[in-house]
Protein backbone atom coordinates (compact mmCIF):
# COMPACT_ATOMS: atom_id res chain seq x y z
CA UNK A 1 0.00 0.00 0.00
CA UNK A 2 2.42 2.64 0.99
CA UNK A 3 4.87 1.25 -2.05
CA UNK A 4 2.47 1.91 -4.04
CA UNK A 5 1.25 5.30 -2.41
CA UNK A 6 4.54 6.25 -2.95
CA UNK A 7 4.66 5.36 -6.86
CA UNK A 8 1.47 7.07 -7.29
CA UNK A 9 3.19 10.44 -5.93
CA UNK A 10 6.16 9.91 -7.88
CA UNK A 11 4.40 10.11 -11.00
CA UNK A 12 2.10 12.84 -9.96
CA UNK A 13 5.51 14.44 -8.86
CA UNK A 14 7.03 13.80 -12.87
CA UNK A 15 4.01 14.40 -14.72
CA UNK A 16 3.57 18.06 -13.05
CA UNK A 17 7.73 18.32 -13.67
CA UNK A 18 7.39 17.60 -17.42
CA UNK A 19 4.31 19.82 -17.99
CA UNK A 20 5.92 22.80 -16.44
CA UNK A 21 9.42 21.55 -18.84
CA UNK A 22 7.45 20.99 -21.76
CA UNK A 23 6.02 23.40 -24.53
CA UNK A 24 5.83 26.64 -23.03
CA UNK A 25 5.93 28.64 -26.73
CA UNK A 26 3.34 27.99 -29.82
CA UNK A 27 5.58 28.11 -32.91
CA UNK A 28 3.73 28.76 -36.42
CA UNK A 29 5.97 28.19 -39.17
CA UNK A 30 4.71 29.12 -42.73
CA UNK A 31 7.11 26.39 -44.31
CA UNK A 32 8.05 23.47 -43.13
CA UNK A 33 11.81 24.00 -43.45
CA UNK A 34 11.57 26.86 -40.87
CA UNK A 35 9.02 24.42 -38.59
CA UNK A 36 11.96 21.54 -38.74
CA UNK A 37 14.37 24.79 -37.58
CA UNK A 38 12.04 25.58 -34.63
CA UNK A 39 11.37 22.34 -33.09
CA UNK A 40 15.49 21.53 -33.88
CA UNK A 41 15.86 25.29 -31.14
CA UNK A 42 13.44 24.65 -29.07
CA UNK A 43 13.36 21.04 -28.20
CA UNK A 44 10.34 19.91 -25.95
CA UNK A 45 9.66 23.92 -25.08
CA UNK A 46 8.08 24.78 -28.12
CA UNK A 47 4.83 23.28 -29.83
CA UNK A 48 5.58 23.79 -33.61
CA UNK A 49 2.87 23.70 -36.16
CA UNK A 50 3.99 23.72 -39.83
CA UNK A 51 1.30 26.15 -41.93
CA UNK A 52 2.20 24.33 -45.19
CA UNK A 53 3.96 20.96 -46.44
CA UNK A 54 6.33 20.23 -49.09
CA UNK A 55 4.01 19.53 -51.40
CA UNK A 56 2.21 23.09 -51.56
CA UNK A 57 3.84 26.03 -53.70
CA UNK A 58 4.63 28.78 -51.08
CA UNK A 59 4.08 31.27 -53.22
CA UNK A 60 0.33 30.39 -53.21
CA UNK A 61 -1.36 29.35 -50.43
CA UNK A 62 -5.12 29.76 -49.55
CA UNK A 63 -5.65 31.97 -45.77
CA UNK A 64 -8.16 28.99 -44.57
CA UNK A 65 -9.84 29.41 -41.23
CA UNK A 66 -7.60 26.80 -39.72
CA UNK A 67 -4.44 28.60 -40.65
CA UNK A 68 -6.12 31.65 -38.83
CA UNK A 69 -7.45 30.21 -35.61
CA UNK A 70 -3.46 28.46 -35.28
CA UNK A 71 -1.90 31.69 -35.66
CA UNK A 72 -4.42 33.62 -33.49
CA UNK A 73 -2.61 31.09 -30.29
CA UNK A 74 0.91 31.44 -31.65
CA UNK A 75 3.56 32.90 -29.66
CA UNK A 76 5.84 33.07 -32.33
CA UNK A 77 5.36 33.13 -36.22
CA UNK A 78 8.44 32.28 -38.48
CA UNK A 79 7.86 33.12 -42.08
CA UNK A 80 10.37 33.11 -45.35
CA UNK A 81 9.45 37.01 -46.19
CA UNK A 82 11.00 39.31 -48.56
CA UNK A 83 7.49 38.39 -50.47
CA UNK A 84 6.99 34.88 -50.53
CA UNK A 85 4.27 34.79 -48.41
CA UNK A 86 2.93 38.38 -49.98
CA UNK A 87 -0.25 36.52 -50.88
CA UNK A 88 -1.69 34.66 -47.57
CA UNK A 89 0.34 35.67 -44.38
CA UNK A 90 -0.33 39.31 -43.99
CA UNK A 91 -4.25 38.18 -44.70
CA UNK A 92 -3.67 35.65 -41.58
CA UNK A 93 -2.25 37.98 -39.29
CA UNK A 94 -5.09 40.85 -40.19
CA UNK A 95 -7.89 38.06 -39.13
CA UNK A 96 -6.14 36.09 -36.28
CA UNK A 97 -5.92 40.09 -34.41
CA UNK A 98 -2.98 38.50 -32.43
CA UNK A 99 -0.42 41.17 -31.33
CA UNK A 100 2.29 38.93 -30.65
CA UNK A 101 2.96 38.02 -34.53
CA UNK A 102 2.37 40.90 -35.84
CA UNK A 103 5.09 42.71 -38.15
CA UNK A 104 7.40 44.60 -36.28
CA UNK A 105 6.88 42.30 -33.24
CA UNK A 106 9.54 39.93 -31.21
CA UNK A 107 6.76 37.16 -31.99
CA UNK A 108 7.02 37.36 -35.92
CA UNK A 109 10.30 36.72 -37.57
CA UNK A 110 11.12 36.50 -41.73
CA UNK A 111 14.04 34.74 -42.32
CA UNK A 112 14.78 36.40 -45.49
CA UNK A 113 15.31 39.61 -43.49
CA UNK A 114 17.94 38.11 -41.12
CA UNK A 115 20.46 37.63 -44.52
CA UNK A 116 21.73 39.21 -47.68
CA UNK A 117 19.77 38.76 -50.46
CA UNK A 118 20.45 38.26 -53.73
CA UNK A 119 18.64 39.22 -56.92
CA UNK A 120 17.57 42.22 -55.55
CA UNK A 121 15.88 44.25 -58.97
CA UNK A 122 16.88 48.15 -59.60
CA UNK A 123 13.44 48.27 -59.95
CA UNK A 124 10.00 46.92 -59.87
CA UNK A 125 8.35 45.96 -62.65
CA UNK A 126 5.47 43.54 -62.84
CA UNK A 127 6.03 43.28 -66.51
CA UNK A 128 9.22 41.17 -65.39
CA UNK A 129 6.63 38.02 -63.64
CA UNK A 130 6.64 37.16 -60.14
CA UNK A 131 9.65 39.03 -59.27
CA UNK A 132 10.42 40.05 -55.47
CA UNK A 133 11.24 43.60 -54.39
CA UNK A 134 13.16 42.17 -50.79
CA UNK A 135 15.04 39.63 -53.53
CA UNK A 136 14.86 36.22 -54.12
CA UNK A 137 13.01 34.65 -50.60
CA UNK A 138 14.22 31.22 -51.28
CA UNK A 139 17.21 31.32 -48.57
CA UNK A 140 16.86 28.00 -47.05
CA UNK A 141 18.64 26.25 -49.79
CA UNK A 142 21.99 28.02 -48.75
CA UNK A 143 22.97 26.46 -45.29
CA UNK A 144 25.21 29.13 -44.63
CA UNK A 145 22.21 31.46 -44.30
CA UNK A 146 20.76 28.81 -42.41
CA UNK A 147 23.05 29.08 -39.46
CA UNK A 148 22.24 33.02 -39.22
CA UNK A 149 18.54 32.45 -39.09
CA UNK A 150 18.80 29.51 -36.97
CA UNK A 151 20.73 32.05 -34.34
CA UNK A 152 17.87 34.85 -35.01
CA UNK A 153 15.39 32.44 -34.43
CA UNK A 154 16.81 31.10 -31.26
CA UNK A 155 17.61 34.78 -30.02
CA UNK A 156 13.55 35.42 -30.41
CA UNK A 157 12.98 31.89 -28.57
CA UNK A 158 15.39 33.50 -25.81
CA UNK A 159 12.84 37.03 -25.78
CA UNK A 160 9.55 35.27 -25.89
CA UNK A 161 10.62 32.94 -23.31
CA UNK A 162 13.21 33.99 -20.80
CA UNK A 163 12.56 31.23 -17.98
CA UNK A 164 14.11 28.34 -21.19
CA UNK A 165 17.01 31.02 -22.07
CA UNK A 166 20.01 28.73 -21.07
CA UNK A 167 17.60 25.77 -23.06
CA UNK A 168 17.62 27.54 -25.96
CA UNK A 169 21.15 28.70 -25.77
CA UNK A 170 22.41 24.90 -25.06
CA UNK A 171 20.40 24.05 -27.98
CA UNK A 172 21.40 27.17 -30.90
CA UNK A 173 25.10 25.72 -29.95
CA UNK A 174 24.81 22.09 -30.19
CA UNK A 175 23.54 22.48 -33.39
CA UNK A 176 25.46 25.29 -34.87
CA UNK A 177 28.80 23.14 -34.32
CA UNK A 178 26.68 20.01 -35.93
CA UNK A 179 25.95 22.12 -38.97
CA UNK A 180 29.48 23.36 -39.29
CA UNK A 181 30.34 20.20 -39.82
CA UNK A 182 27.64 18.81 -41.39
CA UNK A 183 28.98 22.42 -44.59
CA UNK A 184 32.48 20.95 -44.58
CA UNK A 185 31.03 17.75 -45.40
CA UNK A 186 28.94 18.88 -47.91
CA UNK A 187 31.19 21.45 -49.66
CA UNK A 188 33.87 18.67 -49.79
CA UNK A 189 31.31 16.34 -51.41
CA UNK A 190 30.09 19.03 -53.93
CA UNK A 191 33.50 19.67 -54.59
CA UNK A 192 33.38 18.41 -58.43
CA UNK A 193 30.37 20.61 -59.10
CA UNK A 194 31.66 23.94 -58.87
CA UNK A 195 31.60 25.82 -62.22
CA UNK A 196 28.95 23.52 -63.47
CA UNK A 197 26.24 25.10 -65.74
CA UNK A 198 22.80 24.37 -64.82
CA UNK A 199 19.39 25.27 -66.23
CA UNK A 200 16.80 25.95 -63.51
CA UNK A 201 12.90 25.45 -63.77
CA UNK A 202 11.73 28.37 -61.19
CA UNK A 203 14.71 30.44 -59.56
CA UNK A 204 14.42 28.64 -56.49
CA UNK A 205 18.20 27.59 -56.81
CA UNK A 206 19.79 31.00 -56.75
CA UNK A 207 21.34 30.39 -53.18
CA UNK A 208 22.07 26.88 -53.14
CA UNK A 209 23.58 27.55 -56.57
CA UNK A 210 25.54 30.46 -55.21
CA UNK A 211 26.85 28.31 -52.23
CA UNK A 212 28.25 25.64 -54.55
CA UNK A 213 29.87 28.03 -56.92
CA UNK A 214 27.38 26.50 -60.06
CA UNK A 215 26.09 28.95 -62.54
CA UNK A 216 22.14 29.46 -63.54
CA UNK A 217 22.85 29.73 -67.39
CA UNK A 218 19.13 29.86 -67.77
CA UNK A 219 15.53 29.34 -66.24
CA UNK A 220 12.28 27.22 -67.45
CA UNK A 221 10.56 29.50 -66.89
CA UNK A 222 10.74 32.90 -69.04
CA UNK A 223 9.80 35.32 -66.19
CA UNK A 224 9.44 34.07 -62.37
CA UNK A 225 6.32 32.55 -61.85
CA UNK A 226 5.60 32.53 -65.26
CA UNK A 227 5.08 29.17 -67.03
CA UNK A 228 7.38 27.93 -69.71
CA UNK A 229 6.57 28.75 -73.02
CA UNK A 230 7.60 26.68 -76.28
CA UNK A 231 9.67 29.37 -77.62
CA UNK A 232 11.33 30.02 -75.12
CA UNK A 233 12.05 26.87 -74.09
CA UNK A 234 13.52 26.30 -77.91
CA UNK A 235 16.13 29.58 -77.01
CA UNK A 236 17.46 27.21 -74.14
CA UNK A 237 18.49 24.60 -76.55
CA UNK A 238 21.95 26.53 -77.31
CA UNK A 239 23.01 26.86 -73.58
CA UNK A 240 25.17 23.57 -72.93
CA UNK A 241 24.21 23.13 -69.61
CA UNK A 242 25.37 20.38 -67.16
CA UNK A 243 21.66 20.06 -65.91
CA UNK A 244 18.57 20.82 -65.47
CA UNK A 245 17.21 20.66 -61.92
CA UNK A 246 13.91 20.81 -61.10
CA UNK A 247 11.77 20.42 -58.06
CA UNK A 248 8.81 17.67 -57.24
CA UNK A 249 6.15 20.68 -57.43
CA UNK A 250 7.06 21.61 -61.19
CA UNK A 251 5.22 20.23 -64.31
CA UNK A 252 7.79 17.93 -65.76
CA UNK A 253 6.71 18.51 -69.49
CA UNK A 254 9.17 21.22 -69.85
CA UNK A 255 12.34 19.54 -68.77
CA UNK A 256 11.74 16.31 -70.27
CA UNK A 257 11.17 18.35 -73.46
CA UNK A 258 14.68 19.87 -73.24
CA UNK A 259 15.90 16.75 -72.73
CA UNK A 260 14.81 15.06 -75.31
CA UNK A 261 15.74 18.03 -77.11
CA UNK A 262 19.45 18.46 -75.60
CA UNK A 263 20.00 15.24 -74.03
CA UNK A 264 20.75 17.21 -70.43
CA UNK A 265 20.20 15.58 -67.82
CA UNK A 266 17.71 16.35 -65.77
CA UNK A 267 17.85 15.99 -61.66
CA UNK A 268 14.99 16.43 -59.33
CA UNK A 269 15.94 17.81 -56.66
CA UNK A 270 14.14 18.35 -52.87
CA UNK A 271 12.59 22.27 -52.43
CA UNK A 272 12.17 21.75 -48.51
CA UNK A 273 12.18 19.18 -45.77
CA UNK A 274 9.77 16.12 -46.57
CA UNK A 275 9.66 16.81 -50.58
CA UNK A 276 11.22 13.20 -51.25
CA UNK A 277 12.25 10.40 -48.72
CA UNK A 278 15.39 11.04 -46.47
CA UNK A 279 14.41 14.68 -46.11
CA UNK A 280 12.80 14.40 -43.23
CA UNK A 281 15.22 17.16 -41.38
CA UNK A 282 17.53 19.91 -42.47
CA UNK A 283 20.34 17.67 -42.68
CA UNK A 284 18.87 15.10 -44.61
CA UNK A 285 17.47 17.73 -47.04
CA UNK A 286 21.09 19.02 -47.97
CA UNK A 287 22.70 15.25 -47.56
CA UNK A 288 19.85 14.43 -50.42
CA UNK A 289 20.42 17.82 -52.24
CA UNK A 290 24.26 16.89 -52.51
CA UNK A 291 23.61 13.11 -53.02
CA UNK A 292 21.78 13.85 -56.66
CA UNK A 293 23.40 17.04 -57.64
CA UNK A 294 27.14 14.58 -57.38
CA UNK A 295 25.79 10.98 -58.66
CA UNK A 296 22.72 12.34 -60.93
CA UNK A 297 20.36 10.35 -58.99
CA UNK A 298 17.05 11.61 -59.40
CA UNK A 299 15.80 11.71 -62.47
ZN1 LIG B 1 9.86 32.18 -56.06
Amino acid sequence: MLKSFTRLLFTLGSLALSMTAQANVQIFACEPEWATLAKELAGDRANTFAATHAGQDPHHIQARPSLIAKLRSSDLAICTGAGLETGWMPMLQRRARNPKVMPGEPGYLEAAGQVERLEIPAALDRAEGDVHGDGNPHVQLDPRRVLEIAKALSSRLQTIDPANKAHYLQRVEAFSRRWLAAIQRWEAQAHALKGKRVIVHHREWTYLLDWLGMQRVGSLEPKPGIPPTLSHLADLKELQADRIIVSPLNDDKPSTWLHEQTGTDVVVLPQTVGAVKGTEDLFGLFDEIIRRLTTGDGA
